[in-house]
């Protein structure tokens, strides 16, 4: 009873137990070390860091940096909880441009493994050097070396037991430190990075190196050659950075690097920004893959609602997304998005066979870019299922000179199969899916008439009726005033029947009773407010693709020549609704490496 009694009183925790919580929340494996070090890196303003391993970071991390150095009489003060030199009072939060400021982390990792720091300022001749062993501070001492910081953390979690059981296998410990610094790496460009492993180099940047060559080093040039570069200015917000065509889409956001003033982010937000910049040109589903860099001020953005700061809270989230939304799509949709015609030609071998790359491509196995694409890419269209990594795309300059994606329509067409027309270009051939190419200009007429307020519709004399139910109708009906809005004029008739007095006048050959259908299968599927802007969107979507030529109709010249003329006259004619190609294109290139002339 008495020791009971002895155990529940309250006391203040010593210190090392507060800062073992603490590293409960920061410190989960060795990538969170490698994590907080590399940041306390940057805000030294190194610009070169290096990061050695040890068995996936569990038994050692070292990360030796160029910054501005600790004072020798300070080292220890930096060990200590709540120690920081970035912030003084609480209003500095409203304005923080470093990465760190809450002062927690060499403290908490000092707590939890056997650290070692030696640092050197520039005004001084010679450095400091202290060892801390599981929270137990040892003496500082002079050392010799040169200006900056090297901090060693030796077998992390040694004397907490439990913490240790969580850690995986070496390669993904190894693998998590590894994403760490090269998120880090893409954020700050002009720092250079060494990481090694058990000895071996197994990453590196130099200063130097933009963006580009970063993303090239770190997931392959196939994805680095293809990146649509993306810029845009307000008063408020820059953006800058780049954006894969549709064609790099995942089945997940791990490709989705943004960057806020510097720092590495997740995001929710983010990845919406994407999806809706990407409406209508990615399937479903699929993840763009984007490198982008936010710079605000940061007295809009609060970073301190997370204690790994990975996310944060823009204080004006909805300008702040349509404005990084509109850039995004402006620069996505001035860029040629055909599919390259080389890529197709690596498919050519009957079903079934295993996929092996032709010689003449250049597919890095280390860069599965495509593989994951294959897997999940629409099963309808058979010639895009095996798509691989693209080997041949379009340069931003030859993207620039033929913006849009479409050509002069010269020469002669050809219809193959009622369903693709091929036509010829100055410097190689087009194969066009007519449904997918008609669609896609079906919907972007409706899209411009909806964004001007005005949706032309084609009023019935005599009422269409279309049978759905009592349930539906009144499902239906909840939304008559947002479905008039894209041009769908619905009405009641008896309980169960809905009377539609007119449809947009751009849909050819609409049929009634299907686009009432589609609407109520829209309604149901998303749930969506009346008016939500994303339900309408996917009623016009399923009204343009309704309303199209469809593979299987045969098309005269004069209707092919049409088509094709319509396309060039929008912006975003290369891809379908869905987000499928609507044009695959060969190059005499392309022809040359096929028939192995060169
Ligand atoms: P925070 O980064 O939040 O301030 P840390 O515990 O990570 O807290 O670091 C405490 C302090 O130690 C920092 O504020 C900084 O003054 C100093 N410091 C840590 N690492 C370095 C480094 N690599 N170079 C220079 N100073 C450093
Ligand atoms: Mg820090």
């Amino acid at each position: 009873m008495q020791d009971l009694v002895r155990k529940s009183a309250i006391a203040v925790l010593p210190e090392l137990v507060r800062n073992q919580i603490a590293a409960g929340e920061v410190i989960e494996r060795p990538a969170s070390v490698v994590k907080e070090l590399v940041e306390n890196a940057l805000d030294a303003g190194a610009s070169r860091i290096a990061v050695d391993l040890e068995e996936g970071g569990v038994k050692l991390v070292r990360i030796a940096d160029d910054g501005c150095g600790i004072a020798p009489g300070e080292l220890e003060l930096a060990f200590t909880a709540h120690a920081t030199s970035k912030l003084a009072a609480v209003e500095d939060l409203d304005h923080i441009a470093t990465l760190g400021f809450r002062g927690e982390a060499l403290a908490s990792i000092a707590s939890v493994a056997r650290c070692r720091a030696y640092s050197r300022t520039r005004e001084r001749e010679l450095g400091a050097q202290v060892d801390v062993d599981g929270g137990r501070m040892g003496e500082a001492r002079e050392a010799g070396g040169a200006v900056g910081t090297r901090i060693e953390v030796r077998e992390l979690f040694y004397n907490t037991p439990a913490r240790r059981r969580f850690l995986k296998t070496t390669a993904t410990e190894l693998g998590r430190c590894l994403d760490v610094v090269q998120r880090l790496a893409l954020a700050q460009t002009g720092v250079g990075f060494v990481v090694t492993h058990d000895g071996r180099r197994v990453f590196e940047v130099e200063p130097s190196m933009d963006l580009r060559s970063r993303v090239r080093r770190t997931f392959g040039a196939e994805l680095a050659d293809a990146l649509v570069a993306v810029e845009g200015v307000d008063d408020a917000t820059r953006i800058e950075g780049f954006v894969a065509p549709p064609r790099f889409a995942r089945n997940d956001t791990t490709r989705q690097v943004w960057f806020l003033n510097g720092r590495p982010l997740r995001d929710k937000l983010l990845s919406r920004i994407l999806r809706e910049a990407h409406r209508g040109l990615v399937v479903d589903n699929r993840q763009p893959v984007a490198f982008l860099a936010l710079a605000m001020d940061p007295a809009r953005v609060d970073v301190n609602v997370h204690p790994a700061k990975a996310e944060v809270r823009f204080r004006e989230e909805r300008r702040m997304f349509g404005f990084a939304v509109s850039a995004i799509r402006r620069s996505l949709l001035a860029t040629d998005l055909a599919t390259p015609g080389a890529r197709m030609l690596g498919m050519a071998q009957p079903r079934g066979e295993p996929e092996v790359a032709p010689t003449w491509t250049s597919r890095r196995p280390s860069a599965p870019v495509g593989a994951d694409a294959a897997a999940s890419a629409p099963r309808e269209t058979p010639l895009f299922v095996r798509e691989v990594a693209p080997t041949d795309v379009a340069t931003p300059a030859a993207s620039a000179a033929q913006r849009g994606g479409e050509r002069e329509v010269r020469g002669p067409l050809l219809q193959i199969a009622k369903t693709y027309i091929v036509r010829a270009l100055d410097d190689g051939f087009e194969i066009v899916d007519q449904h997918a190419l008609h669609e896609r200009l079906t919907l972007e007429l409706l899209r411009e008439e909806l964004a001007r307020g005005q949706i032309e519709v084609q009023r019935r004399l005599v009422p269409e009726l279309v049978e759905v139910g009592a349930a539906q109708a009144e499902t239906l009906e909840a939304h008559f005033e947002a479905l008039a809005r894209v041009g769908l004029l619905f009405a009641r008739f008896g309980t169960g029947t809905i009377a539609v007095h007119g449809l947009p006048a751009r849909l050819r050959r609409p049929r009634p009773d299907e686009i009432v259908r589609d609407a109520l299968d829209s309604i149901e599927r998303t749930g969506a407010a009346p008016g939500a802007e994303d339900l309408l969107e996917e009623i016009l979507h399923r009204a343009a693709c309704r309303s199209s030529v469809m593979a299987g109709d045969e098309l005269s010249e004069i209707e092919m020549r049409a088509l094709l003329a319509r396309a060039r006259e929008t912006d975003h004619a290369q891809t379908c609704a869905h987000g499928r190609p609507t044009r695959v294109r060969f190059t005499l290139a392309d022809l040359e490496r096929a028939f192995h002339r060169r």
